[in-house]
C-alpha cells in the first residue's frame, strides 16, 4: 500500500479547481492504456485495502445486513474514505483514476463497496450542480472526519418513479417570505437513505414540465421532516443501506437549491418558451456516474472469475483438474475475454465524461450495460465452476451472484439503457 498521506493530506480547494479545470493547457490528455504512476499507486492501494480489510469481512456484513460502520472508519483513517481522495481521483484528467479505484474495492467486495462508495452519488449530484460555495459547504459534510464519519445519499427514486423519474411526485414549493423551500413527499430505495448526514433530495418544482421542472436540493443534517421509512431487505448489497426516505413539510433555507434560484428560474423560463432545457436534473448525476458504477460491477466480475479460475486448477474429477476440460477452459477465457471488453468501455466513457466529449452514441450506457451484464453472466459461471460448493454461502462467489444482480438495475435498468443507446444511434424516440 501506498502512504494513505499522500491521498489524504491534499487541500479541498486546490482539487476543486484542479477537478474543474479540463486540461493543463496543453490539450486534452491523449486515451492510453498505460497506467502512470499515480493511478498504479492508487490501484495499489485500494487494491491493498480491499484485500486486507475489505474481504476479511464480507461475509460477516452481508450476512447482518448492517451499515459496516469500522469498516468505512477504517477507510476513512487511511484517507480512502474523504472527500479529499474523492476528489483526487476525480481530478485526474485522463478520467481513468476513479473506475480503476472504483473496481479494486468491489473486487474486495461490493456490498461493503457501496457503504464506502454510496456517498459518492450525493456527492456528484453537489459537485455537478452546485455552486462552488455549495460544495465547499456541503460535500465535506457528506462524509465527516474519520473520528465522525457520516454518509452522504441520492434520492430520486420513488414508489412509481422508477426508469421514469418524469413520475416524481416530491414536490418542493418555495416560501418567498421566509427564503425558505418546503418539501413533501417520499423517495424509495435510497442507498443510505435516512442514516446519511446530507441527503439530495430531486424534487419536483413545476409538475406541468415532467422531468424539466425538477430540481436538486440539499436536506442538511437534522432538519425536521426528512426521517427514514422502512429498511428494505435485499437480494445482494446486503451490507450497503437502502431505505425509504419521507419528506414531511421539510423547511430547508432557501440556499439549499443547488445551483441557486436565479439558475433554475432561468431553466424554466427556457422550458415554458418552448426552448430546450440544457440539463435535467436526476438525469445529470446518473450519465455521469455510469462508467464509475460499470467499473463496480467489473470488479465483482474480475473477483469472480479470479476465484473461479484458481478452483478450477485446483478441483479433480475424472483424474484430472477440471480446467483440462474444454468446456470449463472455454468459459474461463470467454469470462476473462468479456471483463477486458467491458473494461475497455467503461475506461473510453471514463476518458469522454473527464475530457468533456458529448456521448453521441450513448458511450456512458454502452459502458455500464456491458459491464452489468458482464458481472452477472461471469458470477453465474464461477458458480456453476465451483458446482455445489458454488451454490452455498461457504464459498464467495454466491455472495457475488447476488451482488452482482443489482448491476443490471439501478442507475438505469439494462433495458433503459438499451433504450438510450437506440436513441442515440437511431435518432428515433424509441419506445
Ligand atoms: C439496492 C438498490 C439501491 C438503490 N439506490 C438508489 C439510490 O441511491 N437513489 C435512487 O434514487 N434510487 C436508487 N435505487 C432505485 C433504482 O435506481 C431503481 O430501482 C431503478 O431505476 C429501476 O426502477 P424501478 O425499480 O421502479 O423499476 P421499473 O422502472 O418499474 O422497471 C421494471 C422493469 O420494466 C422495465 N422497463 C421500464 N420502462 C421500460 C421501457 N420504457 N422500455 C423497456 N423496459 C422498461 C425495466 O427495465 C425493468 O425491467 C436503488 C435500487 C436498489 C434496488
Amino acid at each position: 500500500m501506498t502512504d494513505s498521506s499522500s491521498v489524504a493530506d491534499v487541500d479541498a480547494n486546490a482539487l476543486l479547481d484542479e477537478a474543474n479545470s479540463t486540461s493543463d493547457g496543453q490539450g486534452e490528455p491523449k486515451f492510453t492504456l498505460e497506467l502512470n504512476q499515480d493511478q498504479k499507486d492508487i490501484r495499489d492501494w485500494v487494491h491493498g485495502f480491499a484485500e486486507n480489510v475489505v474481504r476479511p469481512a464480507a461475509e460477516e456484513w452481508d450476512e447482518r445486513e448492517e451499515t459496516p460502520w469500522p469498516v468505512i472508519e477504517e477507510a476513512a483513517k487511511i484517507g480512502l474514505y474523504s472527500f479529499e481522495a474523492v476528489g483526487q481521483f476525480w481530478a485526474d484528467e485522463t478520467g481513468l483514476t476513479l473506475p480503476i479505484a472504483n473496481e479494486e474495492l468491489f473486487w474486495g467486495d461490493a456490498g461493503i463497496g457501496m457503504a464506502i462508495m454510496g456517498t459518492t452519488l450525493a456527492v456528484a449530484a453537489i459537485f455537478g450542480q452546485g455552486t462552488p460555495e455549495q460544495m465547499g459547504e456541503w460535500i465535506p459534510q457528506c462524509f465527516g472526519t474519520p473520528d465522525d464519519v457520516k454518509l452522504g445519499a441520492f434520492c430520486a427514486s420513488e414508489p412509481d418513479a422508477g426508469s421514469d423519474v418524469s413520475g416524481i411526485r416530491t414536490t418542493a414549493k418555495y416560501d418567498e417570505a421566509k427564503d425558505e423551500w418546503v418539501l413533501n413527499g417520499q423517495k424509495a430505495w435510497a442507498t443510505n437513505g435516512g442514516i446519511a448526514n446530507v441527503h439530495v433530495i430531486i424534487a419536483s418544482v413545476d409538475r406541468e414540465l415532467g422531468s424539466r421542472g425538477h430540481a436538486a436540493f440539499v436536506i442538511p443534517p437534522g432538519t425536521k421532516g426528512c426521517e427514514q421509512g422502512a429498511k428494505v431487505k435485499k437480494h445482494g448489497l446486503r451490507a450497503s443501506h437502502t431505505a425509504d426516505v419521507h419528506l414531511d413539510d421539510c423547511r430547508i433555507p432557501g440556499s439549499c437549491l443547488l445551483g441557486g434560484k436565479e439558475k433554475l428560474d432561468e431553466r424554466l423560463a427556457r422550458v415554458r418558451e418552448g426552448k430546450k432545457a440544457k440539463s435535467q436534473a436526476a438525469m445529470q448525476t446518473f450519465e455521469a456516474s455510469r462508467p464509475t458504477v460499470g467499473a463496480q460491477a467489473l470488479g465483482i466480475a474480475r473477483a469472480a472469475y479470479e476465484y473461479a479460475l484458481d478452483y478450477a486448477k485446483e478441483r479433480e474429477q475424472f483424474g484430472r483438474k477440471i480446467v483440462e476440460n474444454q468446456s470449463i477452459a472455454f468459459d474461463l477465457a470467454n469470462m476473462k475475454l468479456e471483463i477486458d471488453a467491458a473494461r475497455l468501455l467503461v475506461w473510453r466513457a471514463a476518458w469522454m465524461g473527464r475530457q468533456g466529449h458529448k456521448f453521441e452514441n450513448a458511450e456512458g450506457s454502452m459502458s455500464k450495460l456491458k459491464a452489468g451484464e458482464v458481472a452477472v453472466w461471469v458470477t453465474e459461471r464461477a458458480i456453476q465452476i465451483l458446482g455445489g460448493n458454488g451454490y452455498t454461502r461457504e464459498f464467495p462467489v454466491e455472495r457475488m451472484h447476488r451482488d452482482s444482480k443489482i448491476y443490471t438495475i439501478f442507475e438505469g435498468t439494462s433495458e433503459i439503457q438499451q433504450l438510450v443507446i437506440s436513441r442515440a444511434i437511431s435518432g428515433f424516440h424509441i419506445k
